[in-house]
């Protein structure tokens, strides 16, 4: 993972919010489509996907996400282990540390796992991984980088 990649993924959305309590919620029979679409797919592709592509976002919103970023890696290429990062999960302020959870097409990239943990190890070293740069008055969990999403994507 090279620096210009890092910073290029840095950059969050604009007015963000950030979701509080994990909730494991039951996928809709859409949803449940939408998973075993994006499996069907994935295997089709010969990638793979971190957590079976049950990470806890929509299934819908991964298929849509994985498919614009052509189910390869942005920052080293690989098809395996795919998973999604929150880009405003690596923060350089306070303020942009709200965007962190922001759960929508733009604030999302597909990454590795790989890279996906490299990426967040150097912004903790850096300090501006949303995990240290807490907004004032957040309570959410400061271990966790992806919250469940704030409301269902707009079709
Ligand atoms: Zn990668
Ligand atoms: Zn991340």
């Amino acid at each position: 993972m090279d620096k210009a990649a890092l910073k290029r993924f840095a950059k969050g959305g604009d007015d963000g919010k950030r979701s509080d309590l994990p909730q494991k919620k039951k996928l809709n029979a859409e949803e449940r489509k939408a998973l075993a679409k994006l499996k069907f797919e994935a295997k089709k592709r010969g990638a793979t996907l971190h957590n079976g592509g049950e990470g806890g976002l929509p299934p819908s919103l991964v298929w849509h996400i994985l498919r614009r970023d052509k189910f390869e890696c942005k920052a080293c290429g690989t098809n395996k282990d795919l998973t999604l990062h929150h880009k405003g999960g690596i923060v350089g302020s306070k303020w942009l540390s709200k965007q962190g959870h922001k759960t929508t097409p733009e604030n999302l990239v597909v990454l590795c796992n790989s890279c996906h943990s490299k990426m967040h190890e150097e912004a903790r070293e850096e300090g501006v991984d949303s995990s240290q740069v807490l907004p004032e008055g957040d309570k959410g969990d400061p271990r966790r980088d992806h919250g469940q999403p704030d409301a269902q994507p707009k079709k």
